[in-house]
């Protein structure tokens, strides 16, 4: 029979760190990493871990190298082949993933796209493996593993969610102060099982990472918040095709770096980020709503402008007895050539109705005539 504890606090992505130690931890290790300082590879004293990476595309390819480095012993499976990166990474690849559970690894981590993480979860010959393993993740949402892997792991397996909130980009000149999002959703209380989670955290913890313990639904709501409006931003800017200029902004240079780097990732990736996160479509609709709001805006600003030009004339026309007079609320002889030659209406590419406030903002203001009609 095993007791599980789980790890219950309510800290804000970016403040504080939860690391609840268990046994045999130094520490001073811990303020250390606090510190965001980076550790060299193999200079940790923790548990040396036997960690089967399932999925080994990009981002477990990304992850294996750090863990190699740390003096892990790695074994990967992936649908594809990638026993040469593995060779080349230091890790064993197996090609049958019967093979690799039959290794009895202490970690089976989860590196496959959000997508197929059920299908993959399904077929692993779970029986192979050690009544006690812990399984982890590093799926970029985290509500949808949680509720996966309960639903679906052993009872007597342990749980940690994790979000690696970088990637091959963004952590390639190493990890230190790059966020680690973890949430130990279900672990033994037996002091080796403790210890077993623990030396895994190490391995981010060793590497500089700002580790942030958080429940994966808090986890997921400022995740939408922020890393899905990154890469939505990303994706709707490399629509725009941006070039290039010899007068680039900086501004400018960081919109770029922002398409390069949302490119880099798989659509499935993107895609996962939004059809596996809740909080995801409230945000897509929270910024078609931004951006109708600040499109409002101008138009606002235009609408006033036009108005103002056309009192002006208004009131010209009052001061020398102009007979050809704009009378505003009728929108008599709005059509004169001569007072429409000196009137700033937009040029005929924007339609008069893009000018016109919205209904709210319509019913505030006086009528104006635009075009020989009232607007
Ligand atoms: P990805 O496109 O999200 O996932 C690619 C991986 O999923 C490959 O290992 C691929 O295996 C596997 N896969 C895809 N479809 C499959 C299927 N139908 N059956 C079996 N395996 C399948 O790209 P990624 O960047 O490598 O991300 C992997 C995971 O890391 C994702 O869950 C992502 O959310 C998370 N993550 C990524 C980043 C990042 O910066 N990229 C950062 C943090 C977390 P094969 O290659 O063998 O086909």
């Amino acid at each position: 029979c095993t007791a599980f504890t789980k790890t219950n606090n309510n800290n804000a992505l970016g403040y504080g760190y939860g690391y609840g130690y268990g046994y045999g931890y130094d520490k001073n290790k811990v303020s250390s990493t606090e510190q965001g300082d980076e550790v060299s590879g193999s200079s940790s004293n923790s548990k040396k871990l036997k960690i089967g990476i399932i999925g080994f595309g990009n981002f477990g390819q990304f992850m294996a190298k750090t863990m190699v480095k740390h003096g892990h012993t790695v074994l990967a499976y992936s649908r594809s082949d990638y026993s040469r990166a593995a060779h080349t990474i230091g890790v064993r690849y197996f090609s049958d993933p019967d093979d690799l559970c039959e290794e009895h690894p202490e970690v089976i981590l989860l590196c496959t796209s959000i997508l197929s993480t059920e299908r993959v979860l399904r077929s692993l010959p779970l029986h192979r493996l050690r009544r006690s393993t812990l399984v982890a993740d590093v799926l970029s949402v985290k509500e949808f593993p949680r509720s996966l892997f309960l639903q679906l792991l052993p009872s007597d397996f342990d749980i940690l969610c994790t979000h690696p909130m970088f990637g091959p980009d963004s952590g390639k000149a190493g990890w230190g102060g790059l966020p680690f999002v973890f949430d130990k959703v279900r672990v033994g209380s037996q002091p080796e099982r403790l210890t077993r989670v623990e030396a895994f955290l190490d391995i981010f913890r060793d590497a500089g990472c700002r580790m942030v313990e958080m429940s994966c639904a808090e986890h997921d709501r400022h995740a939408a918040g922020s890393q899905f409006i990154t890469h939505m931003m990303g994706r709707v800017l490399e629509k725009l095709a941006l070039e290039d200029t010899p007068i680039n902004t900086k501004g400018y240079e960081s919109l770029l770096n922002l398409v390069d780097n949302t490119a880099r990732d798989s659509f499935e990736l993107f895609y996962g980020l939004f059809l596996y996160n809740k909080n995801a479509m409230e945000q897509l609709d929270r910024m078609h709503w931004a951006f109708e709001t600040v499109k409002q805006q101008l138009s606002g600003y235009l609408h006033v402008l036009v108005r103002k030009q056309l009192m002006l004339e208004t009131s010209s026309g009052n001061d020398n007895n102009n007979t050809n007079n704009i009378n505003i609320s009728s929108g008599d002889n709005i059509n004169n050539k001569d007072t429409n030659n000196k009137l700033m209406l937009p040029s005929p590419g924007i339609s008069s109705a893009k000018i016109v406030p919205p209904v709210q903002e319509k019913e505030k203001h006086d009528l104006v005539m635009l075009n020989g009609s009232k607007r």
